[in-house]
């Protein structure tokens, strides 16, 4: 795991390298309905994180359910340490509710683990989850901001709400779903990821990962280091 930073040439709102800007293509283009990003390691292309995150959700697979244990101690150990620093970002309390980015594939919601992780593994979040969104019928376009990709399953009112999510790519999900959650109503919205992927070939990727020598910090994260 790589923990990401923030610095000159980091994206405010994703943590991507950038080069000197403030913002990456992709979130100077999206409208910022989480509040704040939480980004636990950066997902590299073909790494050990980003196997684990791509193979958690194959059903199938003998070795699923091992590893979304393991995902799950990864974000009970970070909502442990941290969970104050997104509650200090957006000035509440705490966040009174704790739901999931739902798959993108309605049918296919059902079974998805990232559920079973937030509602029943991981013990600061089992007693605050409720499965608030669900995928709508809109037709939406993969890897494009929609607030009309997720609905709600009922009205907020004002409740801070804490998102959880496996992947960040583009941040077409997680925003799509802060936004649904907006528009019901909710307060404060902030998204906290497991893995922020990492193209190693695009650009200078390469180069900034074999930059940072630092090892993995659980005393530190993106927001307090
Ligand atoms: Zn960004
Ligand atoms: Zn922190």
């Amino acid at each position: 795991m790589v923990g990401p930073r923030q610095g000159p040439s980091v994206c405010q709102t994703c943590f991507n390298f950038t080069d000197h800007y403030t913002q990456c293509y992709t979130c100077v283009r999206n409208e910022p309905w989480a509040d704040v990003v939480a980004p636990i390691s950066y997902s590299v292309a073909r790494g050990h994180l980003h196997r684990a995150l791509a193979s958690y959700k194959r059903v199938n697979g003998g070795s699923a359910g091992a590893l979304a244990t393991g995902l799950a101690a990864v974000l009970w150990r970070f909502l442990a340490a941290h969970e104050r620093c997104l509650v200090a970002q957006v000035g509440v309390e705490r966040f009174q509710l704790v739901t999931a980015v739902p798959s993108s594939d309605r049918l296919r919601d059902r079974q998805h683990p990232l559920h079973w992780i937030v509602g029943e593994l991981v013990g600061p979040t089992r007693p605050r989850h409720q499965r608030l969104l669900e995928r709508s019928a809109v037709e939406v376009a993969p890897r494009t901001l929609d607030p009309r990709k997720f609905q709600t399953r009922r009205e907020l009112s004002g409740e801070p709400v804490l998102l959880v999510d496996d992947t960040w790519t583009t941040g077409a999900s997680v925003q799509s779903a802060a936004a649904a959650l907006k528009m019901a109503g909710a307060g404060p919205v902030v998204a906290v990821v497991i893995g922020r992927y990492l193209n190693r070939g695009w650009q200078e990727n390469e180069r900034r990962l074999r930059g940072i020598t630092r090892p993995f910090d659980w005393s530190r994260c993106p927001l307090c280091a």
